[in-house]
């Protein structure tokens, strides 16, 4: 386990696509472990995607709202309605900007151990699936802002 270097605003990894893991091994649980550890240094860190640290494959952690989360390959398979978010990103320190997100989203993804998994997210939930998913495609929040905000 240990401290992963997050990665700022401007470094090529944050807009790379990342890549499918094909096999949930133990090399796979160590770099979540390391997420999770790095997230948790963070002061009010949610969630992490691991081109965050700069590993381009699709996994991202979340401790968030009562959920604790390691996924792999998530994929969000269904999503209705619409609410406007608040919205940061730990790789944008003090960087806030207003977004219209989904209200629910479905998503499909594999735990630590290769078991598939399907979740339910709504309001920060699914706010927070739509951010981190979006990192794996190489797309930030701020592309999605409707608003810059001051707070
Ligand atoms: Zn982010």
């Amino acid at each position: 386990m240990a401290i992963r270097q997050i990665r700022y605003d401007g470094d090529p990894a944050l807009t790379k696509k990342c890549r499918k893991v094909e096999v949930i091994d133990d090399r796979i649980r160590l770099i979540l472990d390391d997420m999770m550890d790095t997230l948790h240094q963070t002061e009010n860190g949610a969630a992490l995607a691991a081109n965050q640290i700069g590993i381009l494959r699709r996994l991202v952690v979340i401790d968030y709202c009562d959920h604790y989360l390691k996924l792999v390959n998530p994929l969000i398979v269904g999503y209705s309605g619409e609410q406007e978010c608040v919205e940061g990103c730990l790789s944008f320190p003090g960087h806030y900007v207003k977004t219209i997100r989904p209200q629910r989203v479905t998503v499909q993804a594999f735990n630590e151990n290769g078991e598939e998994v399907l979740l339910i997210g709504e309001d920060e939930m699914a706010k927070c699936f739509c951010h981190e998913i979006e990192h794996l495609d190489g797309l930030i929040f701020l592309d999605r802002a409707i608003e810059e905000l001051e707070l």
